[in-house]
Protein backbone atom coordinates (compact mmCIF):
# COMPACT_ATOMS: atom_id res chain seq x y z
CA UNK A 1 0.00 0.00 0.00
CA UNK A 2 1.61 3.49 -0.55
CA UNK A 3 2.15 5.59 2.15
CA UNK A 4 0.51 9.24 3.05
CA UNK A 5 2.22 12.09 2.77
CA UNK A 6 1.98 15.31 4.51
CA UNK A 7 -0.05 17.65 2.26
CA UNK A 8 2.29 19.91 0.07
CA UNK A 9 3.90 23.08 1.60
CA UNK A 10 2.51 21.69 5.12
CA UNK A 11 5.90 21.33 7.55
CA UNK A 12 6.38 18.32 9.88
CA UNK A 13 8.88 20.09 12.73
CA UNK A 14 10.73 17.12 13.77
CA UNK A 15 12.71 16.54 17.17
CA UNK A 16 15.83 17.65 15.37
CA UNK A 17 14.18 21.17 14.55
CA UNK A 18 11.75 21.57 17.59
CA UNK A 19 14.44 22.77 20.03
CA UNK A 20 15.33 25.75 17.74
CA UNK A 21 11.30 26.43 17.94
CA UNK A 22 11.37 26.36 21.37
CA UNK A 23 14.01 29.10 21.83
CA UNK A 24 12.81 31.26 20.01
CA UNK A 25 9.29 30.62 21.43
CA UNK A 26 10.57 31.34 25.00
CA UNK A 27 12.21 34.18 24.11
CA UNK A 28 9.59 35.83 22.35
CA UNK A 29 7.17 34.92 25.60
CA UNK A 30 9.52 36.19 28.21
CA UNK A 31 9.91 39.39 25.65
CA UNK A 32 6.53 39.92 25.12
CA UNK A 33 5.67 39.67 28.82
CA UNK A 34 8.42 42.13 29.96
CA UNK A 35 6.42 44.81 27.55
CA UNK A 36 3.57 43.81 29.49
CA UNK A 37 1.52 41.79 26.50
CA UNK A 38 -0.89 39.09 27.87
CA UNK A 39 -1.28 36.27 25.71
CA UNK A 40 -4.73 35.62 23.54
CA UNK A 41 -5.69 32.22 22.00
CA UNK A 42 -8.52 31.80 19.62
CA UNK A 43 -9.33 29.14 16.95
CA UNK A 44 -7.55 28.46 13.43
CA UNK A 45 -11.08 28.42 11.92
CA UNK A 46 -13.35 31.87 11.33
CA UNK A 47 -16.19 32.59 9.11
CA UNK A 48 -14.95 33.49 5.89
CA UNK A 49 -16.82 36.79 5.69
CA UNK A 50 -14.48 37.97 8.86
CA UNK A 51 -11.30 37.49 6.29
CA UNK A 52 -12.70 39.31 3.62
CA UNK A 53 -14.19 42.18 5.85
CA UNK A 54 -10.70 42.84 7.34
CA UNK A 55 -8.45 41.56 4.73
CA UNK A 56 -10.18 42.77 1.72
CA UNK A 57 -11.86 41.15 -0.74
CA UNK A 58 -9.31 42.42 -3.72
CA UNK A 59 -6.04 40.94 -1.89
CA UNK A 60 -3.92 38.34 -2.68
CA UNK A 61 -4.77 36.38 0.53
CA UNK A 62 -8.68 36.78 0.08
CA UNK A 63 -8.37 36.17 -3.41
CA UNK A 64 -6.21 33.40 -4.01
CA UNK A 65 -4.22 32.22 -1.02
CA UNK A 66 -7.27 31.07 1.56
CA UNK A 67 -8.38 27.63 2.44
CA UNK A 68 -12.24 28.13 2.30
CA UNK A 69 -14.67 25.32 2.32
CA UNK A 70 -18.16 25.23 3.33
CA UNK A 71 -18.79 23.20 6.06
CA UNK A 72 -21.04 20.38 6.72
CA UNK A 73 -24.13 22.46 8.10
CA UNK A 74 -22.93 24.73 4.43
CA UNK A 75 -21.12 27.29 6.84
CA UNK A 76 -18.84 29.18 4.23
CA UNK A 77 -15.41 29.11 6.62
CA UNK A 78 -11.48 29.60 6.38
CA UNK A 79 -8.86 28.39 7.98
CA UNK A 80 -7.00 31.52 9.20
CA UNK A 81 -4.49 33.43 6.98
CA UNK A 82 -3.43 35.67 9.72
CA UNK A 83 -4.04 36.77 13.27
CA UNK A 84 -4.90 40.13 13.23
CA UNK A 85 -8.87 39.61 12.70
CA UNK A 86 -9.32 36.76 14.94
CA UNK A 87 -7.48 38.86 17.78
CA UNK A 88 -10.07 41.92 16.93
CA UNK A 89 -13.01 39.29 16.67
CA UNK A 90 -11.91 36.96 19.86
CA UNK A 91 -11.11 40.74 21.41
CA UNK A 92 -14.47 42.77 20.76
CA UNK A 93 -16.71 39.54 20.82
CA UNK A 94 -15.67 39.10 24.71
CA UNK A 95 -15.78 43.04 25.29
CA UNK A 96 -12.10 43.39 26.05
CA UNK A 97 -12.10 46.54 23.49
CA UNK A 98 -15.09 48.49 25.17
CA UNK A 99 -13.31 51.51 26.87
CA UNK A 100 -9.97 49.82 27.69
CA UNK A 101 -6.65 49.76 26.25
CA UNK A 102 -5.36 46.07 25.50
CA UNK A 103 -2.07 44.86 24.90
CA UNK A 104 -2.48 41.29 23.30
CA UNK A 105 -0.45 38.48 22.04
CA UNK A 106 -0.74 35.23 20.25
CA UNK A 107 0.99 32.58 18.18
CA UNK A 108 -0.09 29.55 16.12
CA UNK A 109 -0.36 28.53 12.55
CA UNK A 110 -1.64 30.12 9.80
CA UNK A 111 -2.57 28.94 5.93
CA UNK A 112 -2.56 30.40 2.93
CA UNK A 113 -2.47 28.49 -0.55
CA UNK A 114 1.26 30.06 -1.89
CA UNK A 115 3.57 28.36 -4.15
CA UNK A 116 5.45 26.55 -1.48
CA UNK A 117 9.49 27.48 -1.63
CA UNK A 118 12.05 28.23 0.97
CA UNK A 119 10.59 30.83 3.40
CA UNK A 120 6.91 30.48 1.77
CA UNK A 121 4.93 27.66 3.05
CA UNK A 122 0.79 26.74 3.28
CA UNK A 123 0.81 26.10 6.90
CA UNK A 124 3.21 28.78 8.69
CA UNK A 125 3.22 30.26 12.16
CA UNK A 126 3.41 33.39 13.08
CA UNK A 127 3.25 35.43 16.35
CA UNK A 128 1.71 38.74 16.71
CA UNK A 129 1.55 41.17 18.77
CA UNK A 130 -1.65 43.61 19.26
CA UNK A 131 -2.25 47.26 20.86
CA UNK A 132 -5.78 48.21 21.00
CA UNK A 133 -7.19 52.07 22.55
CA UNK A 134 -4.13 54.05 21.36
CA UNK A 135 -3.92 56.45 19.24
CA UNK A 136 -0.49 58.16 19.83
CA UNK A 137 2.96 57.44 18.13
CA UNK A 138 4.22 56.56 21.56
CA UNK A 139 2.51 52.80 20.60
CA UNK A 140 3.62 52.28 17.53
CA UNK A 141 7.29 53.00 18.70
CA UNK A 142 6.65 50.77 21.79
CA UNK A 143 5.76 47.43 18.71
CA UNK A 144 8.74 48.99 16.62
CA UNK A 145 10.84 48.49 19.66
CA UNK A 146 9.76 45.14 21.02
CA UNK A 147 10.82 43.90 17.25
CA UNK A 148 14.00 45.82 17.75
CA UNK A 149 14.34 44.19 21.30
CA UNK A 150 13.89 40.48 20.14
CA UNK A 151 16.64 40.56 17.34
CA UNK A 152 18.92 41.88 19.94
CA UNK A 153 18.21 38.94 21.95
CA UNK A 154 18.32 36.64 18.93
CA UNK A 155 21.49 38.17 17.94
CA UNK A 156 20.00 39.63 14.46
CA UNK A 157 20.04 42.89 14.68
CA UNK A 158 22.69 42.74 11.80
CA UNK A 159 20.52 41.11 10.05
CA UNK A 160 17.89 42.68 9.80
CA UNK A 161 17.07 46.29 8.42
CA UNK A 162 13.28 48.48 9.46
CA UNK A 163 11.60 50.40 6.74
CA UNK A 164 8.37 52.47 7.56
CA UNK A 165 6.10 54.66 5.61
CA UNK A 166 3.56 56.60 6.25
CA UNK A 167 0.68 55.05 4.26
CA UNK A 168 -1.84 58.01 5.40
CA UNK A 169 -5.51 57.98 5.51
CA UNK A 170 -8.72 55.90 4.04
CA UNK A 171 -9.54 58.97 2.32
CA UNK A 172 -6.27 59.63 1.23
CA UNK A 173 -5.38 56.79 -0.12
CA UNK A 174 -8.61 57.43 -2.46
CA UNK A 175 -6.91 60.30 -3.74
CA UNK A 176 -3.93 58.78 -4.22
CA UNK A 177 -6.07 55.79 -5.74
CA UNK A 178 -7.77 58.40 -8.51
CA UNK A 179 -4.61 59.62 -9.35
CA UNK A 180 -2.79 56.40 -9.99
CA UNK A 181 -5.26 54.85 -11.61
CA UNK A 182 -4.87 57.59 -14.41
CA UNK A 183 -1.54 56.92 -14.25
CA UNK A 184 -1.51 53.21 -14.75
CA UNK A 185 -4.31 54.01 -17.20
CA UNK A 186 -2.10 55.43 -19.83
CA UNK A 187 0.12 52.80 -19.17
CA UNK A 188 -2.16 49.84 -18.97
CA UNK A 189 -0.46 48.01 -21.81
CA UNK A 190 2.61 47.56 -20.17
CA UNK A 191 0.79 45.95 -17.27
CA UNK A 192 1.29 42.60 -16.04
CA UNK A 193 -2.27 40.86 -16.08
CA UNK A 194 -3.13 40.52 -12.40
CA UNK A 195 -1.84 44.62 -12.26
CA UNK A 196 -4.39 45.34 -15.15
CA UNK A 197 -7.00 43.47 -13.22
CA UNK A 198 -6.34 45.52 -10.17
CA UNK A 199 -6.64 48.60 -11.59
CA UNK A 200 -9.99 48.99 -11.58
CA UNK A 201 -10.76 46.85 -8.58
CA UNK A 202 -7.75 47.96 -5.66
CA UNK A 203 -5.31 50.17 -7.79
CA UNK A 204 -2.62 50.41 -4.69
CA UNK A 205 -2.71 46.64 -4.96
CA UNK A 206 -0.43 47.35 -8.22
CA UNK A 207 2.32 48.87 -6.13
CA UNK A 208 2.72 45.42 -4.38
CA UNK A 209 3.61 43.60 -7.73
CA UNK A 210 6.48 41.28 -7.62
CA UNK A 211 6.88 41.67 -11.67
CA UNK A 212 9.76 43.92 -12.67
CA UNK A 213 8.30 45.45 -15.78
CA UNK A 214 5.29 46.51 -13.64
CA UNK A 215 7.92 47.71 -10.94
CA UNK A 216 10.05 49.73 -13.04
CA UNK A 217 6.65 51.34 -14.57
CA UNK A 218 5.42 52.63 -10.71
CA UNK A 219 8.79 54.46 -10.80
CA UNK A 220 7.53 57.57 -12.66
CA UNK A 221 3.88 56.78 -11.43
CA UNK A 222 2.56 59.30 -8.62
CA UNK A 223 3.39 58.93 -4.93
CA UNK A 224 1.82 58.28 -1.97
CA UNK A 225 3.31 60.75 0.00
CA UNK A 226 2.10 63.91 -2.22
CA UNK A 227 -1.83 63.04 -0.97
CA UNK A 228 -1.05 62.33 2.32
CA UNK A 229 -3.07 64.78 5.14
CA UNK A 230 -1.14 66.32 7.64
CA UNK A 231 -2.59 64.86 10.96
CA UNK A 232 -1.18 62.25 9.70
CA UNK A 233 2.15 63.30 8.82
CA UNK A 234 2.56 65.08 12.55
CA UNK A 235 2.06 61.08 14.35
CA UNK A 236 4.51 60.03 11.54
CA UNK A 237 7.17 62.53 12.22
CA UNK A 238 6.99 61.79 16.22
CA UNK A 239 7.29 58.03 15.69
CA UNK A 240 10.57 59.09 13.59
CA UNK A 241 11.42 61.14 16.69
CA UNK A 242 10.67 58.13 19.25
CA UNK A 243 12.73 55.89 17.01
CA UNK A 244 15.64 57.63 16.86
CA UNK A 245 15.56 58.30 20.10
CA UNK A 246 15.60 55.21 21.41
CA UNK A 247 18.40 54.14 18.76
CA UNK A 248 16.40 53.02 16.25
CA UNK A 249 17.87 52.72 12.61
CA UNK A 250 15.04 53.05 10.09
CA UNK A 251 14.59 53.53 6.35
CA UNK A 252 11.77 55.37 4.93
CA UNK A 253 10.30 53.80 1.94
CA UNK A 254 7.95 55.73 0.14
CA UNK A 255 6.91 52.38 -1.90
CA UNK A 256 6.04 50.07 0.98
CA UNK A 257 2.18 49.50 0.91
CA UNK A 258 1.04 46.21 2.97
CA UNK A 259 -0.64 43.36 1.08
CA UNK A 260 -3.91 43.62 4.22
CA UNK A 261 -6.11 46.23 3.66
CA UNK A 262 -6.79 47.59 7.08
CA UNK A 263 -3.39 49.62 7.67
CA UNK A 264 -3.24 53.55 7.44
CA UNK A 265 -0.81 55.76 9.17
CA UNK A 266 2.38 54.04 9.69
CA UNK A 267 3.12 50.60 8.79
CA UNK A 268 6.43 48.41 8.57
CA UNK A 269 8.91 45.79 7.40
CA UNK A 270 12.07 44.39 8.70
CA UNK A 271 13.80 43.03 5.86
CA UNK A 272 16.71 40.55 5.87
CA UNK A 273 19.15 39.80 3.05
CA UNK A 274 20.17 36.85 3.95
CA UNK A 275 16.80 34.62 2.77
CA UNK A 276 16.46 35.57 -0.74
CA UNK A 277 12.88 36.33 -2.25
CA UNK A 278 11.49 36.01 1.23
CA UNK A 279 13.03 38.65 2.81
CA UNK A 280 10.17 40.09 5.25
CA UNK A 281 10.66 38.50 8.60
CA UNK A 282 8.06 41.17 10.50
CA UNK A 283 5.71 43.74 9.37
CA UNK A 284 3.09 45.38 10.98
CA UNK A 285 1.47 48.77 11.28
CA UNK A 286 -1.27 51.16 12.19
CA UNK A 287 -5.19 49.46 11.58
CA UNK A 288 -7.52 52.56 13.33
CA UNK A 289 -10.56 51.31 11.02
CA UNK A 290 -10.53 47.68 11.73
CA UNK A 291 -12.36 46.78 14.75
CA UNK A 292 -15.25 49.34 13.63
CA UNK A 293 -14.93 47.61 9.62
CA UNK A 294 -15.89 45.25 11.90
CA UNK A 295 -19.00 45.98 13.46
CA UNK A 296 -17.41 47.47 16.92
CA UNK A 297 -16.66 51.20 18.18
CA UNK A 298 -13.96 52.82 16.24
CA UNK A 299 -10.73 51.95 18.35
CA UNK A 300 -7.16 52.68 17.49
CA UNK A 301 -4.95 49.84 17.10
CA UNK A 302 -1.31 48.82 16.06
CA UNK A 303 0.24 45.18 15.30
CA UNK A 304 2.70 43.42 14.22
CA UNK A 305 3.68 39.96 12.86
CA UNK A 306 6.58 37.68 12.74
CA UNK A 307 7.16 34.49 10.63
CA UNK A 308 8.72 31.90 12.85
CA UNK A 309 10.05 29.52 9.77
CA UNK A 310 11.80 32.77 8.49
CA UNK A 311 13.24 33.61 11.75
CA UNK A 312 14.54 29.53 11.91
CA UNK A 313 15.77 30.02 8.90
CA UNK A 314 17.74 33.39 9.33
CA UNK A 315 19.43 31.77 12.80
CA UNK A 316 20.55 29.32 10.95
CA UNK A 317 21.75 31.28 8.22
CA UNK A 318 23.14 34.37 10.79
CA UNK A 319 25.05 31.60 12.54
CA UNK A 320 23.23 32.74 15.97
CA UNK A 321 21.82 29.91 17.11
CA UNK A 322 23.14 28.69 20.36
CA UNK A 323 24.77 25.77 20.49
CA UNK A 324 23.41 24.71 23.72
CA UNK A 325 19.73 24.53 22.33
CA UNK A 326 19.91 21.61 20.56
CA UNK A 327 21.04 20.03 24.38
CA UNK A 328 17.76 18.30 25.58
CA UNK A 329 19.50 15.81 28.25
CA UNK A 330 21.47 16.23 31.56
CA UNK A 331 21.97 12.84 32.80
CA UNK A 332 21.20 9.16 31.97
CA UNK A 333 20.42 6.53 34.73
CA UNK A 334 21.88 3.39 33.81
CA UNK A 335 22.30 -0.25 35.19
CA UNK A 336 25.18 -2.03 35.39
CA UNK A 337 24.88 -5.82 34.73
CA UNK A 338 22.66 -7.63 37.17
CA UNK A 339 20.53 -4.56 38.20
CA UNK A 340 16.87 -4.21 37.95
CA UNK A 341 14.99 -2.13 36.05
CA UNK A 342 12.85 -1.46 38.80
CA UNK A 343 16.12 0.20 41.02
CA UNK A 344 16.55 1.93 37.88
CA UNK A 345 13.24 3.89 37.16
CA UNK A 346 13.26 3.91 41.12
CA UNK A 347 16.25 6.17 41.50
CA UNK A 348 15.57 8.01 38.26
CA UNK A 349 12.03 9.07 39.81
CA UNK A 350 13.54 10.29 43.29
CA UNK A 351 16.58 12.20 41.08
CA UNK A 352 14.16 14.18 39.14
CA UNK A 353 11.55 14.82 42.11
CA UNK A 354 15.32 16.15 44.18
CA UNK A 355 16.44 17.94 41.52
CA UNK A 356 13.48 20.20 39.28
CA UNK A 357 14.90 21.54 36.01
CA UNK A 358 17.80 19.02 35.61
CA UNK A 359 16.83 16.58 32.45
CA UNK A 360 16.91 12.79 33.68
CA UNK A 361 16.23 10.04 31.01
CA UNK A 362 16.37 6.95 32.61
CA UNK A 363 17.45 3.66 30.30
CA UNK A 364 14.86 1.52 29.18
CA UNK A 365 14.32 -1.92 27.28
CA UNK A 366 16.77 -3.87 29.12
CA UNK A 367 20.75 -5.17 27.27
CA UNK A 368 23.71 -5.54 28.16
CA UNK A 369 25.46 -2.37 30.53
CA UNK A 370 28.01 -1.94 27.11
CA UNK A 371 25.26 -1.10 24.78
CA UNK A 372 23.62 1.13 27.77
CA UNK A 373 26.53 3.08 27.65
CA UNK A 374 26.56 3.27 24.05
CA UNK A 375 23.23 4.42 24.28
CA UNK A 376 23.89 7.12 27.20
CA UNK A 377 26.82 8.50 24.84
CA UNK A 378 24.26 9.06 21.75
CA UNK A 379 21.66 10.38 24.16
CA UNK A 380 23.59 14.06 24.38
CA UNK A 381 23.61 14.04 28.15
CA UNK A 382 26.76 14.60 29.90
CA UNK A 383 26.85 12.49 33.17
CA UNK A 384 25.74 9.09 33.62
CA UNK A 385 24.48 7.91 36.80
CA UNK A 386 25.40 3.66 36.59
CA UNK A 387 23.91 1.87 39.65
CA UNK A 388 26.22 -0.53 40.89
CA UNK A 389 25.20 -4.03 41.76
CA UNK A 390 23.84 -4.54 45.27
CA UNK A 391 27.13 -4.78 47.87
CA UNK A 392 26.78 -7.98 49.97
CA UNK A 393 27.37 -5.44 52.75
CA UNK A 394 27.13 -1.78 53.38
CA UNK A 395 26.33 1.17 51.29
CA UNK A 396 24.58 0.32 48.13
CA UNK A 397 26.66 3.15 45.95
CA UNK A 398 25.95 4.32 42.17
CA UNK A 399 29.18 5.72 39.91
CA UNK A 400 28.68 8.80 38.52
CA UNK A 401 30.50 8.61 34.96
CA UNK A 402 30.99 11.98 32.69
CA UNK A 403 29.94 11.08 29.19
CA UNK A 404 32.99 12.74 27.69
CA UNK A 405 36.14 10.97 26.01
CA UNK A 406 37.69 10.85 29.00
CA UNK A 407 35.20 9.00 30.40
CA UNK A 408 36.60 10.00 34.23
CA UNK A 409 34.15 8.11 36.63
CA UNK A 410 33.34 8.72 40.98
CA UNK A 411 31.58 6.35 43.28
CA UNK A 412 29.26 7.58 45.55
CA UNK A 413 26.77 6.32 48.15
CA UNK A 414 23.37 5.91 46.25
CA UNK A 415 21.53 9.05 48.89
CA UNK A 416 24.60 10.95 48.12
CA UNK A 417 23.64 11.24 44.13
CA UNK A 418 21.25 13.90 44.12
CA UNK A 419 23.52 16.45 46.15
CA UNK A 420 26.85 15.80 43.75
CA UNK A 421 24.65 16.10 40.87
CA UNK A 422 23.16 19.40 42.16
CA UNK A 423 26.20 20.62 41.82
CA UNK A 424 27.75 18.78 38.89
CA UNK A 425 24.68 20.24 36.58
P1 LIG B 1 5.24 38.30 1.75
O1 LIG B 1 5.34 39.66 1.14
O2 LIG B 1 6.57 37.64 2.01
O3 LIG B 1 4.25 37.41 1.07
P2 LIG B 1 3.20 39.14 3.55
O4 LIG B 1 3.19 40.61 3.36
O5 LIG B 1 2.18 38.32 2.86
O6 LIG B 1 4.65 38.56 3.23
P3 LIG B 1 2.23 39.23 6.23
O7 LIG B 1 0.88 38.80 5.85
O8 LIG B 1 2.44 40.62 6.64
O9 LIG B 1 3.25 38.82 5.07
O10 LIG B 1 2.78 38.25 7.37
C1 LIG B 1 3.80 38.63 8.30
C2 LIG B 1 4.95 37.68 8.28
O11 LIG B 1 4.52 36.33 8.24
C3 LIG B 1 5.84 37.80 7.07
O12 LIG B 1 6.75 38.83 7.24
C4 LIG B 1 6.51 36.45 7.03
O13 LIG B 1 7.59 36.41 7.97
C5 LIG B 1 5.43 35.54 7.50
N1 LIG B 1 4.75 34.89 6.36
C6 LIG B 1 3.74 35.37 5.60
N2 LIG B 1 3.36 34.47 4.68
C7 LIG B 1 4.15 33.37 4.87
C8 LIG B 1 4.21 32.08 4.25
N3 LIG B 1 3.42 31.72 3.27
N4 LIG B 1 5.15 31.21 4.72
C9 LIG B 1 5.97 31.54 5.73
N5 LIG B 1 5.94 32.73 6.37
C10 LIG B 1 5.03 33.64 5.94
MG1 LIG C 1 2.19 37.20 1.10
Amino acid sequence: MSKIQAIRGMNDILPTETPTWQYIEQVTQRLVQAYGYREIRFPVLEQSQLFKRSIGEVTDIVEKEMYSFADRNGDELSLRPEGTAGCVRAAEQHGLLYNQQQRLWYRGPMFRHERPQKGRYRQFHQVGIESFGMSGPDIDAEIILISAALWRALGLTRSVRLEINNIGTAADRKAFGAALTAFLQQHEADLDEDSRRRLHSNPLRVLDSKVPSTQALLASAPTLVEFVSPETSSHYEELKQLLRANQVVFVENPRLVRGLDYYNNMVFEWITDELGAQGTVCAGGRYDSLVAQLGGRGTPAVGLAFGMERLVLLLEAAGQLPEAVHQVLDVTVLASDGVSAEQVLTLAEQLRTALPGVRIMSHCGGGKFNSQLKKAYNSGARIAVIIDPAPESGEQTVRLRQLDDEGRSETVAITAVAGVLATAT
